[in-house]
């Protein structure tokens, strides 16, 4: 194969920096290739640990390292910081843009793993009282929100005030993420918190796990659903199944049940762990190549997992749909390294591979400290030992040696000490979400532009002109 990209070398792009991205370029490292990865974010995020950011357990830091340090010593990598905002199939360029500057990218081979979103089922406007979680950002918003909860619950109940409202917390999403969140804020609330307040007592707080489906954890059987909903129970957990969420605000939301009735409950703190939905990216490409789109948006791919018509474009991870693949970590890995084999095996001019094949290597899920449910193979396990097995594992695909470190020691003040070392929340991480959100033109807006845009200094001057004329209620007379 020769270079379309006019380099000596063939040029891999990779769109993600996550399981697929990472693994994929790694998978490069000893290829005749120069692989470019660009994503959204800096880092790479382990998705599985972020309800333990949270929750307070962890850093972001050691489960987000910077991918640019991850891959520091494989020579052949570089990578970019950038929004893929566009794929041309044809001219074989990506588009990235970070703050107003643009980049276009050409590729000899791609491999697209941009993962997926927080789904709310049609129901966007939920996100705004309810926040996903998917995203350091989305974690730090919800440490915020949890502890926020309990402070200013102190506040209202050294007033007099009720405050039952803001000592419920409900999760919507009986799936792993779901129970493992459930079972930290009720830890939090029952152990952790239990010494550290004088006018609300955190163990009167109710921890509610929300789904419309009749099972606590669906894809581990009616046997480890059971153990798992009775474990959650048993340290506080109110499991409510059957129940479908269909109105989120400010003080709470209203369910459904299935006879069709409606109820409420009042609860500042909402977490939404329920539904995924494929990065926007696969429209690009399904309208350029006919790949159909599945329900949650995910792509169609040919059994090597490239695109139709497009051997030189690999997709992989949550993005894709095939053979009822699930979306978790190991198929997006997996799927990246067969992708990453591929292309180096048609460099040296061997055989294509058969079809991708995933090989299940189980599942697993915490329910609190020491207990958990594990799938390995037909092995069905649940308790102590389900719960080092997830330790071993989390352990070791922590990515890098000084997280792995930091990481089992705050294990250790968590699990046997019942205590959180990441407490710290600020005003800025419950809030600014939605600020950034008003702003029309993204955030960009509050950066001068490298050329043409309007520059920061007129943006300024613009909000201090609008402030004068708030201030001298001018503008409202204007409006009126
Ligand atoms: C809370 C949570 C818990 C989970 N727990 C487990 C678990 O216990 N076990 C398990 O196996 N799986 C788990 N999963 C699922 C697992 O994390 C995913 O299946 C896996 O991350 C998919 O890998 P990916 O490479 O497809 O996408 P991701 O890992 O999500 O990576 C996507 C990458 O693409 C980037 N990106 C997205 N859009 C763009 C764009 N337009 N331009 C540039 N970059 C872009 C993102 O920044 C990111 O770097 C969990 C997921 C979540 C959210």
């Amino acid at each position: 194969m020769s270079s379309k990209a006019g380099n000596q070398r063939h040029q891999v792009v990779v769109v993600g920096s996550g399981f697929g991205g990472l693994f994929g370029t790694k998978a490069l490292r000893r290829s005749d290739v120069d692989v470019t990865v660009i994503a959204r974010t800096t880092h790479h995020l382990f998705q599985p640990l972020l309800y333990q950011v949270a929750t307070g357990i962890l850093s972001e830091g050691e489960i987000a390292p910077p991918t640019r340090e991850v891959l520091s010593k494989q020579k052949n990598a570089t990578v970019m910081l950038g929004e893929i905002t566009e794929i041309d199939l044809e001219e074989k360029t990506v588009t990235s843009q970070v703050l107003g500057r643009e980049l276009k990218t050409p590729y000899d081979s791609l491999i697209i793993a941009a993962g997926a979103g927080q789904s709310y089922f049609g129901n966007d406007q939920f996100s705004e009282f309810a926040p996903g979680m998917k995203s350091i950002d989305d974690a730090l918003e919800l440490r915020g929100r949890i502890f926020g909860a309990f402070e200013l619950a102190e506040v209202m109940a050294a007033a007099g005030m009720e405050v039952d409202h803001l000592l419920t917390f409900i999760v919507v999403g009986a799936g792993p993420t779901g129970v493992e969140m459930a079972g930290q804020i009720a830890e939090l609330a029952h152990k952790t918190l239990k010494h550290d307040f004088r006018s609300i007592n955190t163990r009167q707080a109710r921890v509610i796990l929300l789904d419309a489906a009749p099972q606590v954890l669906p894809p581990f059987g009616a046997k480890l659903g059971e153990v798992a909903k009775t474990k959650l129970e048993s340290i506080g957990v109110e499991v409510q199944l059957g129940a479908m969420v269909v109105a989120v605000d400010e003080r709470g939301l209203e369910v459904q049940e299935r006879d069709g009735e409606r109820r409420r409950i009042e609860a500042v703190t909402k977490v939404w762990a329920a539904g995924v939905q494929a990065s926007p990216l696969t429209k690009t490409l399904s309208e350029q190549t006919g790949a159909a789109l599945d329900r949650a948006g995910r792509i169609a791919v040919n059994p090597d997992l490239t695109l139709p018509g497009h051997p030189e474009v690999f997709v992989v991870g949550d993005m894709v749909t095939l053979d009822n693949l699930p979306g978790v970590a190991q198929v997006a890995i997996q799927g990246a390294r067969y992708a990453a084999r591929e292309i180096d095996g048609r460099l040296r001019g061997k055989a294509p591979q058969s079809g991708f094949h995933y090989f299940d290597k189980g599942s697993m899920a915490t329910i609190s400290r020491f207990s958990a449910v594990a799938t390995v193979g037909k092995l069905r396990l649940s308790g102590f030992v389900a719960w080092l097995m997830w330790l071993a594992v989390h352990l070791f695909y922590i990515t890098g040696f000084k997280n792995q470190v930091t990481a089992l020691l705050h294990w250790a003040v968590t699990f046997i000490g019942n205590d959180r070392s990441e407490r710290t929340v600020t005003e800025q991480q419950i809030f600014a979400r939605e600020a950034l959100k008003r702003l029309h033109g993204g955030v960009q807006e509050l950066v001068s532009q490298p050329s043409g845009g309007r520059s920061r200094e007129e943006l300024e001057a613009q909000a201090a002109e609008e402030v004068r004329l708030t201030d001298a209620g001018a503008r409202g007379r204007a409006l009126a």
